[in-house]
C-alpha cells in the first residue's frame, strides 16, 4: 500500500514470542515507520515500546558491513591475530578449510552450529537440512534451549505431542489468569495489555493472580501476589492438587481422567546436567574449588530438612545420601491410590515451611492466599489459565514443574478448553516456530520427527532425497554439551548465527576461554559486534530482520511471513544465504564417506549409495539440498502478488542472485529459495497433525494457527470440537490427546512401587508425582542471597540490537542490581551506589536499585542480563534440568559488597 511515497507492508515484530503483527513503511530503499497492525489479531493495533523500534535496531553506527577474519601481519589466518576486513570468497574459503579439518579430526560431531529461535524458519530449516543432511552432524541446538526446552519436554511427557493446547483467545474467555513464573507486564506486554483490558472490563469477577520469587510489574494488576522461595513452586503446584485430591475431591471430573489421563511417576535422583565429579576441564586444569564443591554436593546430594517429607515416598529421609545418576526420560504407570500419597506431605503447613518467599509475610497471610489460589481452581464453573515463561522453564526441575501445572488442569477438566488451560508462552519470537517445529534441536527433525527413531530418519532421507543412513542417529549435543565439547577439543569449528552464547550461556567466562583456548575455528554471523563476535575468528556481517524474506511463528501456533523490504546494509547477506552459498563448498565425496563416532559406532560410506541415486561423488551438497528441480521450477514473476510492488529486482534476491556451481545464475533465487524450503518444510507436517498453510497464502493472510486444515486454523487442540484431528482420533468423546505416549520402565524409586507391565503406558495424557526438591545451589552463610536474572521491557536478550537504539537506551542504559532497602543497609551499600554480585563463579559490578519497577523481598536479588557491560551470566550456575537441559537461570547463590 503506498502513502504518499511511502510503501506499507505487513511484517511480524522481531522480538518477543507474542507474535505481534506490525505495519513497516520504506522509503528509497529504508525502513522509515513502524506501526501496529490493527488487522493483526494478537496486538489489534498496539506495539509495545521495543515493537516500534523495530526498524532502529537495523540502523545503528557501528552495524557490521563486511566479513572480518582474524589474521597475522601477513594477512593470514591467525588465532590469536586482529581482524580484518575480508572477501565473503575469502570468507567461505576458510570456513571450507575448518570445516574439511574438523570433520577429519573428529567426524561429523566436531562440527557445530548455535542454532535460534530468532532464526526464521526458513533460516532454521535450511541450517539444520545442511548440518544434519550434509555434514551428517546434529551438533546444532537453539538458543531457545534455555528458553522453553522444559516445556517441550513437559508436552512431550504429558500429551506426547509438542506445543500448546490454547491460544491467546483464551485471555477474553477467562475468568482467571494465574501468572507462575513469568513477569508479562514487561515480558509479554500485548498480551498483558488483552489481560488488563480484561481485567477492568469485570474487576469484581476476574481474578488476576501473580507468583513469583520477588515482586514486579505484573503484581500491579494482580489481585493476589504471592512470593515463593525459588524452587517450590514445586511444592506449591503439588499443594494445589493435594487441594483437590484430599479436600474436594467432587471436583475431579472422574469421566475425564478415567478416559483420558493415566497416573506416571520418575526416579528423582538425576544429576543436575554439569560436568561429571572427577572430570577434568581441560582450559583450566581443574574446575575451581568452589565450582568442584557444587558438583560433589550434586553427585551425592544430602536430603535436606525441607526436602526429606516429600522424598519419604521415594524412600529417603533427611541426612541420607542421594547417589545422583545419569537422567534419562524415564516414567512408570502408578494408581491413582499411590499418587494421592505421593501428595500426602504437601499440606499447608508444609508448603508454606518451604514455599514461603517474604520473609517480613506472616505465615497466616501465606496460607490464606495460597488456598484461596487453589479455590479459585476447584471452583466449579470458574475457567483458569495458568500462564508460565521462565520461572518455570529455567529451572532445574523444569520439565518437572511443567508436568504438575497439567496435574491440576487435568485434574478439574480444565485443560484444552476455551478460557481453561494451562499455556506454556515463549520468550523468542520463532521458538515454537522454528527451534521447535522445523526441528533445529539436535535430537528433532522437523514435525516432531525424532533424530533417534530410524522410522523417522527414513522419512527425512527419502524427503530429501539423501541416501539412507545418512543422517546421523545420535542427537545429544545440546547447547551446553556444544560449550563443553568446544572445550574439550572436540569440536573444532563452531558457527554462531542470530543468538549470543558467549553472552547468553550461564558460567559464560569458563566459555570463552575454552573458545578462546582450545585448538577450533569459531564463526559468528551477526549484525553488530556482541560479546560472541568478539570471541569468534570469522565474523560475517549478516542481514536483519526486514531485509531478507521471512516467517516466524509464535507461542499460539501462528505462522506469519513476511516479504523483504530492503536491501541489507553493506555487504550484509541474509543467513539463508550464507548456509546454501556454504554447501556449494562440498562435494559428495567430502562427507559422505565413513566416520567413527564417539559411541564406537560406524556412520556408514553412503557414497554408492548416493551414485545409485543418479549423483556422483563431485556433485555438490548444494545441488542436492538447495539447488533440485523443485527450488529451480518457482520463476520470477512480476504479476505474481506476492512478488509484485518489489521493483527492485535485487530484492527478490534475498538479496542478490545466486551463482550455482556450475556457474549457472539462479536469477531472484533468493526468494525461490525461500518459498522453496518453506514448502518442503511444511509437507513434513501435512497430513499429521501439524499442517502449515502454502506459502501463499501466509503472504494474503496475518497468520494462521496450525494444524491449518481445509483452509481452517485450529484454536485449541485436542478438543473435538475444535481440532479436526482430535475428533478423528476420539470422534465419540469431548477430547483426543492423539500423541504417542512413551513406553514404561520396569521400575523407578518409588518407594514400594514396582512395575511389573513393562508395555507402553496407555496412548493417554499423564499426570505425574513429582516431589519438591532443593535447588542445586542454596544460599549458606558465605554466599546468603539468592541471584534471579531475567529482562527487561525495553531490551530484548543480550541488547546487542536494542542498546543501539537511541530511545531504548536512554530509558534503560545499564543493568541495575534490584534489591531490598534492608539488604542494601545490611551488605552497606546504597541506592545508586556501585556492588560487587560474586558467585562461586565470578563477580560483576552493578548500580544498586531499592526503589525500581522490581522489589525483591529481604534475601534475593534481580540483575537483569542485556548489558554487556554488567556481565551477570558470569555469575550464573550452568546446572540444566536432567530431561530438558535448560539452564536454571533463576537461582544460585551470591554474596553483595560495596565495589
Ligand atoms: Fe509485541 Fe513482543 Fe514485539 Fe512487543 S516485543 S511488539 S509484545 S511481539
Amino acid at each position: 500500500k503506498l502513502e504518499g511515497d511511502w510503501r506499507w507492508d505487513k511484517a511480524a515484530c522481531r522480538f518477543c514470542g507474542t507474535g505481534c503483527g506490525i505495519m513497516i513503511a520504506t522509503k528509497q530503499g529504508k525502513i522509515v515507520a513502524v506501526k501496529g497492525d490493527p488487522a493483526a489479531p494478537v496486538n489489534r493495533g498496539l506495539n509495545c515500546i521495543k515493537g516500534y523500534f523495530n526498524a532502529k535496531i537495523m540502523y545503528g553506527a557501528d552495524r557490521l558491513k563486511q566479513p572480518l577474519l582474524r589474521v597475522n601481519e601477513k594477512g593470514e589466518f591467525d588465532k590469536n591475530g586482529k581482524f580484518a576486513p575480508v572477501s565473503w570468497k575469502r570468507a567461505f574459503d576458510e570456513m571450507e578449510v575448518h570445516i574439511k579439518k574438523a570433520l577429519k579430526e573428529s567426524g561429523p560431531e566436531g562440527v557445530a552450529n548455535f542454532a535460534s529461535g530468532q532464526y526464521t524458519v526458513m533460516e532454521g530449516y535450511a541450517a539444520q537440512k545442511l548440518m544434519k543432511a550434509g555434514f551428517r552432524s546434529n551438533a546444532i541446538d537453539p538458543n531457545a534451549r534455555h528458553c522453553m526446552a522444559s516445556a517441550v519436554v513437559g508436552f512431550y511427557q504429558t500429551f506426547g505431542i509438542d506445543e500448546p493446547s490454547g491460544c491467546y483467545d483464551d485471555i477474553e474467555l477467562t475468568d482467571t489468569v494465574v501468572t507462575w513464573g513469568s513477569n508479562m507486564a514487561e515480558m509479554h506486554p500485548i498480551l498483558w495489555s488483552r489481560v488488563t483490558d480484561r481485567k477492568l472490563s469485570d474487576p469484581k469477577n476476574v481474578k488476576v493472580i501473580n507468583l513469583s520469587t520477588y515482586r514486579h510489574r505484573t503484581s500491579d494488576l494482580a489481585d493476589t501476589e504471592i512470593i515463593f522461595k525459588p524452587n517450590s513452586d514445586l511444592a506449591l503446584w503439588n499443594y494445589i492438587a493435594r487441594e483437590i485430591v484430599y479436600n474436594h475431591p467432587e471436583a475431579i471430573d472422574w469421566d475425564f481422567v478415567k478416559e483420558h489421563i493415566v497416573f506416571a511417576a520418575s526416579p528423582v535422583n538425576m544429576g543436575y546436567g554439569m560436568r561429571r565429579a572427577g572430570e577434568k576441564s581441560i582450559v583450566e586444569g581443574k574446575y575451581s574449588s568452589k565450582e568442584m564443591e557444587i558438583i560433589n554436593k550434586e553427585m551425592k546430594k544430602v536430603v535436606s530438612e525441607d526436602e526429606a517429607p516429600a522424598l519419604a515416598a521415594y524412600g529417603y529421609k533427611a541426612g541420607d545420601v542421594m547417589v545422583n545418576k545419569p537422567a534419562g526420560l524415564k516414567h512408570w504407570e502408578i494408581s491413582f491410590e499411590e499418587y494421592k500419597k505421593f501428595l500426602e506431605p504437601y499440606d499447608i503447613d508444609y508448603v508454606t515451611k518451604v514455599s514461603k518467599g517474604n520473609p517480613d509475610e506472616s505465615d497466616e497471610t501465606f496460607k490464606k492466599k495460597i488456598k484461596e489460589l487453589a479455590d479459585l481452581y476447584i471452583e466449579k464453573n470458574r475457567k483458569v489459565i495458568s500462564f508460565w515463561t521462565m520461572g518455570m522453564n529455567q529451572h532445574t526441575r523444569g520439565t518437572w514443574v511443567n508436568t504438575l501445572a497439567y496435574n491440576v488442569h487435568f485434574l478439574l477438566n480444565k485443560q484444552a478448553k476455551p478460557g481453561s488451560g494451562a499455556f506454556s508462552l515463549t520468550g523468542q519470537p520463532s521458538a515454537c516456530g522454528t527451534a521447535r517445529e522445523v526441528g533445529t534441536f539436535c535430537h528433532r527433525l522437523p514435525a516432531d520427527l525424532m533424530v533417534k527413531v530410524k522410522k523417522h530418519r527414513d522419512i527425512c532421507e527419502k524427503a530429501w532425497k539423501i541416501p539412507s543412513e545418512t543422517l546421523n542417529p545420535v542427537g545429544n549435543q545440546h547447547i551446553m554439551k556444544i560449550h563443553r565439547d568446544i572445550e574439550d577439543g572436540l569440536i573444532k569449528f563452531a558457527w554462531i548465527s542470530v543468538c549470543n552464547p558467549y553472552q547468553d550461556s550461564a558460567s559464560a567466562s569458563h566459555w570463552i576461554k575454552a573458545a578462546r583456548q582450545m585448538d577450533n575455528f569459531i564463526v559468528c554471523s551477526d549484525g553488530y559486534p556482541g560479546i560472541s563476535a568478539k570471541v569468534s575468528d570469522l565474523i560475517l556481517p549478516t542481514a536483519m530482520i526486514y531485509e531478507k524474506w521471512g516467517a516466524y511463528g509464535n507461542a499460539e501456533r501462528r505462522t506469519q511471513h513476511w516479504r523483504q523490504q530492503v536491501l541489507p546494509v553493506g555487504d550484509s547477506m541474509s543467513d539463508t544465504w550464507q548456509w546454501v552459498e556454504l554447501s556449494k563448498r562440498f562435494k559428495v565425496k567430502d562427507l559422505w564417506g565413513e566416520y567413527t563416532l564417539r559411541n564406537g559406532k560406524k556412520l556408514p560410506n553412503v557414497i554408492a549409495k548416493a551414485k545409485a541415486m543418479g549423483y556422483d561423488e563431485n556433485t555438490t551438497i548444494f545441488d542436492i539440498l538447495f539447488a533440485n528441480e523443485k527450488a529451480k521450477s518457482y520463476k520470477l514473476d512480476e504479476n505474481d502478488p506476492i512478488q509484485k510492488g518489489f521493483d527492485n529486482t535485487e530484492a527478490y534476491g534475498d538479496s542478490r542472485n545466486v551463482v550455482g556451481s556450475d556457474g549457472e545464475v539462479f536469477k531472484g533465487y533468493g526468494f525461490f529459495i525461500q518459498k522453496y524450503l518453506f514448502e518442503e518444510y511444511a509437507d513434513f507436517g501435512r497430513g499429521h497433525g501439524h499442517d502449515l498453510a502454502d506459502f501463499d497464502t501466509y503472504h494474503r493472510v496475518r497468520g494462521l494457527k496450525w494444524p491449518v486444515v481445509d483452509g481452517k486454523e485450529t484454536a485449541w487442540r485436542f478438543n473435538t470440537k475444535y481440532d479436526p484431528y482430535a475428533k478423528k482420533a476420539n470422534p465419540n468423546s469431548d477430547f483426543a490427546f492423539y500423541g504417542k505416549i512413551a513406553k514404561a520402565i520396569p521400575q523407578g524409586n518409588l518407594k514400594g512401587i514396582t512395575n511389573k507391565n513393562k508395555k507402553p503406558l496407555p496412548n493417554k495424557a499423564k499426570i505425574f508425582a513429582r516431589p519438591y526438591m532443593d535447588a542445586p545451589e542454596m544460599p549458606d552463610t558465605e554466599y546468603p542471597v539468592w541471584l534471579c536474572t531475567g529482562r527487561v521491557l525495553e531490551h530484548w536478550h543480550s541488547g546487542t540490537m536494542t542498546m543501539r537504539v537511541p530511545e531504548l537506551y536512554r530509558a534503560v542504559p545499564e543493568a541495575l542490581c534490584y534489591m531490598h532497602p534492608e539488604d542494601a543497609k545490611k551488605y552497606g551499600v546504597k541506592q545508586g551506589e556501585l556492588a560487587w554480585v560474586e558467585s562461586r563463579r565470578g563477580k560483576v559490578k552493578a548500580r544498586v536499585e531499592t526503589r525500581g519497577r522490581n522489589r525483591p523481598s529481604k534475601g534475593l536479588v534481580f540483575v537483569p542480563w542485556f548489558d554487556e557491560k554488567v556481565f551477570i551470566n558470569k555469575v550464573c550456575l550452568d546446572a540444566t534440568c536432567p530431561m530438558s537441559k535448560q539452564t536454571d537461570f533463576k537461582k544460585c547463590a551470591v554474596k553483595i559488597y560495596k565495589a
